[in-house]
């Protein structure tokens, strides 16, 4: 006879790790397979956990998780071929608590998150594969492993198996992600002494720093590329939509290669240590029907479930991997005081979705995917900034020129105004 668990929940990231807490908690019987040697092994991201339903779960997580750096400085750069046009802000009092963001590195994270859901009373299995559900008629009832004896029964499981999950495919949901709605991640550790790290970004006392360049960072492919500090080491990446990168024939590890000898990365970067290469796959947050997420016995959460926010400044992921892994296990619940997994009993998740602010986000952002594929924003509009900025700030011989006219002078050849318009109206339309 298969073990039977009341629920069982596939992948140990934050969605996985979030709704076996709250479930654990609940007193609930819950069993986490990961496919990893240890939560973390196998997962990256750009590098910034933001704080908020963390601490709300696990009240002043900071004292004891392996968290980076604070992250005081926040920017976002134009990037031509030599210069940069920037916005910089810093607050001290992202330093303070209840801090807004961590820098993190997610195999240190994802294990010690993994650690507090066990001492909550859920069981992690690791090492193993889920690789398929099993269905009774048009229920799942568990799930197939690769281990010898396989088979693992459930009164419901939540895939939360990450963007390529492959139990979505096997019918958790029915939400389809093409090339056009996935990005591309790479990214690498440089290590760096920490006096180097302060140096080099301008910060002091342990400090943190997130910058994001859009423009020649990606060689005008859509996307960007982007820099966080950690305790004693760097993350260097580049972000850009899959369907972009293929239709340029380009491959993302010259990109990055090109972004680390910009003159204006170099110095920043120039004394770091290779330590490791990763790459992983986003997906573009778009919602495609609230119905898709969930089947008799079984949800979907996180990037499964295609929970990611990207507004351009920054990607938010994994704290929406906590908010549907909260929605989740709240369904659960309420299912289990039914006692009804099918889709009935389940049929309250979009309205838990929306309560937690993930889907509410989605919805209110759903303009923001087609926004970013403008080919302007990563090609014009950066050379414009910088151009704009030589104009500003260089002095030439001769009378000088107002704002406006050199405005309309740099624009002029690159970008109509009606387009321009159009843009900026779009712009409004996708992120407010
Ligand atoms: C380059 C990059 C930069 C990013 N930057 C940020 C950022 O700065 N801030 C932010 O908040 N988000 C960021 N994100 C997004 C964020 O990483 C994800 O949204 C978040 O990790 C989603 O969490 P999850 O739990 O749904 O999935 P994951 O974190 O992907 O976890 C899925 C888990 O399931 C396991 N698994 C997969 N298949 C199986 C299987 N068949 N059986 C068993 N286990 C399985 C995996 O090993 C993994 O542990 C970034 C992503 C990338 C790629």
């Amino acid at each position: 006879m298969a073990e039977k668990f009341e629920c069982i929940i596939v992948g140990a990231g934050p969605a996985g790790l979030t709704a076996a807490l709250a479930l654990a908690r609940a007193g609930v019987e819950v069993l986490v397979v990961e496919r990893g040697e240890y939560p973390g092994s196998k997962n990256m991201f750009g590098g910034v956990l933001y704080s908020k339903g963390l601490h709300q779960l696990l009240p002043n997580f900071w004292d004891e998780a392996p968290v980076e750096r604070p992250v005081a400085r926040w920017g976002v750069s134009f990037l031509n071929d030599d210069s940069s046009m920037s916005l910089d802000f810093k607050s001290k009092q992202f330093c303070e608590a209840p801090f807004n963001a961590f820098t993190v590195l997610r195999s240190k994270f994802d294990r010690w998150y993994a650690r507090k859901v066990e001492e909550a009373g859920a069981m992690l299995m690791t090492d193993t594969t889920v690789e398929d559900l099993l269905w009774e008629k048009d229920r799942v009832v568990g799930v197939k492993t690769s281990r010898p004896d396989g088979d693992l029964l459930a009164d419901v499981v939540i895939v939360a198996d990450g963007v390529n999950s492959l139990l979505k495919r096997k019918g958790a949901s029915t939400l389809d992600l093409s090339p056009e709605d996935v990005s591309l991640g790479v990214k690498e550790i440089l290590s760096l002494p920490p006096d180097a790290i302060e140096r080099a970004f301008a910060l002091s006392g342990g400090e943190g720093a997130a910058y994001t360049y859009v423009g020649t960072a990606t060689q005008g492919i859509a996307g960007g590329g982007f820099i966080y500090t950690n305790k004693d080491s760097l993350s260097v990446g580049i972000v850009t939509k899959l369907s972009a990168l293929a239709q340029q024939k380009t491959r993302p590890e010259d990109l990055l290669e090109a972004f680390k000898r910009h003159p204006l990365i170099r110095p920043l970067i120039k004394d770091g240590e290779l330590q490791e290469y990763l790459a992983h796959l986003i997906p573009e947050g778009r919602v495609s029907g609230t119905n898709t997420l969930f089947q008799s016995g079984v949800l979907a959460a996180g990037d499964a479930a295609g929970f990611t926010l990207s507004t351009g400044l920054r990607v938010e992921g994994a704290n929406y991997g906590i908010m549907s892994g909260l929605a989740a296990a709240e369904t659960v619940l309420h299912a289990r005081s039914l006692g009804d997994f099918t889709k009935r009993g389940l049929c309250v998740y979009p309205q838990n979705l929306r309560k937690q602010g993930a889907l509410a986000d989605l919805e209110r952002f759903k303009g923001a995917p087609d926004f970013f594929k403008n080919s302007r924003l990563y090609q014009e509009y950066p050379e414009l900034a910088c151009q704009m900025g030589k104009s500003l700030f260089g002095v030439e011989p001769g009378p000088k020129k107002g704002v406006f006219a050199l405005f309309k002078e740099e624009l002029k050849g690159r970008v109509s105004w009606p387009q321009m318009v159009k843009d900026v109206v779009s712009g409004w339309r996708g992120l407010s």
